[in-house]
């Protein structure tokens, strides 16, 4: 690990027994976290109370007050040195974001990299125009400006911890927020402990950014907490569902990005082995714990069959195994129970009808990059979200069938057309009722400064990312200015 003089960095002795309110305090109780690919306990931390949570709201009120009236360049110039802070330490903190998840490294260094985007784009938050002029009667200034929420608090899943979370952290801050932030306990360091590294070191003010560990019990806590007036969740959609309803009986403001069942057109005259590449990452990367992971692939019926025997050869040939110890291109799924989800939906797909091309089998909670034929409607692996590395290979006849295969299911994430026309893949793609296309590439895609968002079950119509942040994170406050109080009729 490499760490700067005065600086630990990716240390679990910093935090061990610890939640961090700007500095680490030992917790009333502990969470110990297990490492996916080997079972072991990886490092222990604090696990965070209600209690915890109400202290951590009144301390962010005190300080997102100062903040907010704190210079821009003063509050970018924090951002550029977490930045910069983070490619320092990058190795480190992918290494350990790597173990804490069950992914290979690529994916803890990948995270790694578009987190200091994430940084970097935040430090440009404070610079940029905040409002409008807006026509008004002679001798009346009319303004709309953004202002700051106040506390935000940011509840965030295990998959892709560390992007997840800061999404919503960097620029909620950045724009004068403070953020009391709930990590999914099984990865509490990528979730959140990296990003109090960062940006203690970078000079954050203490208060602004609180890291509670903690369940649903914490996560609701949050959400029913006075003090915090917005909640930005991303996880599942049942989880989602019951945050919406919450934060509605609070009248708070939510912004929910949740699961996905995402198809992959493929059409004829498509190049096969480009297809196969993309559908094999598009549905494994991750071993398919991804949001936008292509579950569902709809080729023509003209190339469905040699489609299904090429993908599910790469599939026998893709070696699974612990991250740590052998090059591998999956690792772990993160836990028992989601590997029954997996486990269950392949084994009930089976029992009505589907045939299993590759995979289907476990060892531990290593799961085989799997595929599926003879998948339909009804089957719960066309329905429901696998969160596991399976592809199911569905064949159409018509533009019109895969446009109504595609459009069959309640969510609305992600979508990919492959096809050697691309006029036809795009007229094809915007009948698909999604947040993001892709023309000629598979479906699991984030460049962080795009806004990113669902329709259907996959959100609540919100988008988080690049042009839609400042929307998120702030509330419009018209202000009209006169030079004298004007006569009224009354
Ligand atoms: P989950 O909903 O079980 O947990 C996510 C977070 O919510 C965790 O921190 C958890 O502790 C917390 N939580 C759970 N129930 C809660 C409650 N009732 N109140 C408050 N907090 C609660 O999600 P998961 O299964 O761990 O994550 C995978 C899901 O997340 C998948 O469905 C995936 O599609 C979705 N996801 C969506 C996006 C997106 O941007 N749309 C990105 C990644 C993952």
């Amino acid at each position: 690990m490499s760490n700067s003089p005065g600086l630990s960095f990716a240390n679990a002795d910093t935090w061990r027994g610890k939640i961090f309110n700007g500095e680490w305090v030992a917790a009333s109780g502990v969470l110990d976290v297990i490492e996916p690919a080997s079972g072991q306990p990886l490092h222990q931390v604090g696990k965070a109370t209600r209690e915890d949570v109400a202290i951590a709201v009144r301390e962010a009120r005190a300080a997102q007050r100062l903040w907010a009236a704190t210079p821009p360049r003063e509050r970018a110039a924090v951002f550029h040195r977490a930045a910069a802070l983070l490619e320092q330490h990058a190795s480190a903190a992918a290494a350990l974001i790597a173990r804490e998840t069950g992914g290979i490294l690529p994916k803890g260094e990948h995270e790694v990299r578009e987190s200091i985007v994430l940084l970097q784009r935040a430090a440009a938050m404070p610079l940029e125009a905040n409002g409008r002029v807006l026509p008004s009667v002679p001798g009346r200034l009319s303004i709309a400006r953004q202002l700051p929420l106040g506390v935000i608090g940011v509840i965030s899943p295990f998959n892709f911890p560390l992007v997840l979370s800061l999404r919503s952290v960097a620029p909620a801050l950045a724009v004068g927020n403070a953020v009391v932030l709930k990590p999914d306990p099984r990865t509490p360091y990528a979730g959140g402990f990296v990003i109090a590294e960062v940006l203690a070191a970078a000079g954050l003010p203490k208060g602004l950014l609180h890291v509670l560990p903690g369940g649903a019990d914490v996560g609701q806590a949050l959400v029913e907490a006075p003090g915090v007036p917005m909640l930005a969740f991303t996880g599942s959609t049942a989880a989602g569902r019951k945050i919406g309803e919450l934060a509605g009986g609070h009248l708070k403001k939510v912004s929910l990005e949740l699961g996905g069942k995402n198809s992959l057109i493929v059409l004829e005259g498509a190049d096969l082995d480009k297809a196969v590449s993309a559908i094999a990452f598009g549905a494994w990367f991750h071993q398919g714990q991804i949001c936008m992971a292509t579950g569902r692939v709809l080729a023509h019926r003209s190339v469905a069959e040699a489609l299904t025997r090429r993908l599910a050869d790469k599939a026998r040939h893709l070696p699974v195994g612990d991250p740590a110890l052998a090059q591998v291109a999956l690792g772990p799924i993160i836990d028992q129970r989601q590997l029954q989800n997996v486990v269950d939906i392949v084994g009930a797909s089976v029992a009505a009808g589907a045939v299993i091309e590759a995979g289907g089998t476990h060892e531990g909670l290593f799961y085989a990059p799997t595929v599926l034929s003879n998948v339909k409607p009804g089957m719960r692996a066309f329905d429901e979200e696998a969160f596991g590395p399976v592809a199911s290979v569905i064949s159409f006849d018509t533009d019109e069938e895969a446009v109504e295969l595609a459009n069959r299911t309640e969510y609305g994430l992600s979508a990919g057309v492959i096809s050697a026309s691309v006029g036809r893949a795009m007229a094809l793609g915007e009948r698909l009722h999604t947040g993001l296309l892709h023309i000629n590439d598979q479906t699991v895609a984030d460049e962080v400064i795009n806004p990113f968002g669902g329709i259907g079950s996959s959100g609540n119509g919100t988008s988080v990312g690049g042009p839609a942040d400042w929307e998120q994170y702030t509330h419009w406050q018209w202000v009209t200015i006169k030079e004298a109080v004007p006569l009224h009729p009354f």
